[in-house]
């Protein structure tokens, strides 16, 4: 039976222990009722810590005071990572989303690139590794239209260590606060708000202390210490920081909105439709093709909202756009037009499917809207008024 080791008092102690001798002084989140740590002595003792569910969304943080020069996304992403070289830690290459080793359809976060070892039959390495792993979190996916801040993918930036001590992830922790001191993120507007967990996603127990990094009333990543049952009846002790790249652009350049950081500049289009576009060059330059179940069915989910939300546009420019965003973080296993490819085709074949309603007969397989609808004005003598009815009644549905 194996002795399931677990986050003890010890262990929130020390941690709160090390942020006291680094001048940060303990409160007690007003709502939660988590441990919190400021910098500020004076104050209650008693605030609210602006997680997610606590927070109003306010998004007060766009006022403090901000950079005077912009930093775009991978020169802040080149920073940490070179600051992370200097500090002894390897960079790994990301993984691709769909990953063997891993429970989820697409990887959701860097720590995964343990997986091997975790669920696998890896041997432990216990090296320092740094990563910008693209993630996507299907939760996220009706949140992003409500909320500012959200997006179904992300660079999930981290440092991992297996069979670290607690002393080693203090020191991680603290070297992440330099890095973020060192973009113009001042430590007085922070708050780490410190949780201890036990979840069980289906291999286990797993037994974290957790602490959260909170800029003013937005929240930009966090640090876990864990213990993971392992193969032998022993327990995996890692240590796992990890913080949305993005969101630290956003938190660095405070422009108005989050997508001001992660939409082509020329356009100005709906935060769901970006987003959208967004996940779906992700899936599609990992080679992943619309499916009914897997990653393949994620990927249908997104190409569903384009076909049936925004049936008239042209996604091309934007979903070449963020196919090269993500090739600055992941190499590509297709092309860029076989992506479009992948793509187009099953839009076409959602959109001709509710056109067909319309006209009474189907569209071919493979065949695009366009091919479609000159096939039934070419062969059926379909009128343009017709085509124009069936157009109408497509977006009425949307
Ligand atoms: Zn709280």
């Amino acid at each position: 039976m194996l002795a399931m080791k677990r986050i003890s008092h010890t262990h929130e102690n020390t941690l709160s222990d090390f942020l006291s001798s680094k001048g940060w002084f303990e409160k007690k989140c007003i709502s939660c009722g988590n441990r919190l740590f400021t910098k500020k002595r004076l104050g209650q003792s008693q605030e609210n810590c602006e997680r997610s569910k606590c927070s109003n969304n306010g998004n007060t943080f766009l006022k403090l005071s901000r950079r005077s020069r912009m930093l775009t996304i991978p020169m802040i992403n080149d920073q940490i990572e070179s600051f992370f070289k200097k500090n002894h830690f390897s960079r790994k290459d990301p993984m691709p989303m769909v990953n063997p080793n891993s429970k989820t359809d697409v990887i959701m976060a860097g720590v995964q690139i343990l997986d091997g070892v975790i669920h696998g039959n890896d041997d432990v390495d216990n090296g320092r590794i740094f990563i910008s792993q693209p993630s996507m979190r299907m939760q996220y996916q009706s949140l992003v239209k409500e909320f500012e801040g959200t997006s179904t993918s992300f660079v999930n930036i981290c440092t991992e260590h297996m069979d670290a001590t607690i002393e080693n992830h203090l020191a991680y922790i603290d070297l992440w606060l330099t890095a973020l001191s060192l973009l113009g993120l001042h430590m007085n507007d922070f708050k780490l708000v410190m949780r201890m967990s036990n979840k069980d996603w289906g291999t286990g127990a797993i037994s974290s202390l957790e602490l959260f990094f909170v800029y003013c009333d937005i929240e930009l990543g966090d640090a876990a210490f864990a213990f993971i049952p392992h193969r032998d009846n022993k327990n995996l002790v890692i240590s796992d920081i990890g913080f949305g790249l993005e969101r630290i652009a956003w938190a660095v350049n405070k422009t108005p909105s989050y997508f001001d950081q992660i939409r082509p500049l020329s356009q100005t289009l709906p935060r769901e439709y970006l987003d959208t576009c967004r996940s779906l060059s992700l899936l599609a330059l990992t080679g992943i093709q619309a499916k009914n179940k897997g990653p393949g069915f994620q990927f249908r989910r997104f190409a569903k909202v384009l076909a049936i939300k925004y049936p008239s546009s042209c996604h091309a420019g934007v979903l070449e756009y963020y196919f090269s965003y993500w090739s600055q973080f992941i190499e590509p296993l297709v092309s860029l037009p076989a992506a479009m490819f992948a793509v187009n085709s099953e839009i076409g074949r959602l959109r001709n499917s509710r056109l067909a309603d319309s006209f009474k007969e189907s569209a071919l397989e493979n065949e695009s809207t366009e091919d479609y609808l000159l096939r039934l004005f070419l062969a059926r003598n379909a009128t343009i008024d017709e085509i124009e009815v069936a157009l109408k009644h497509e977006r009425a549905n949307t």
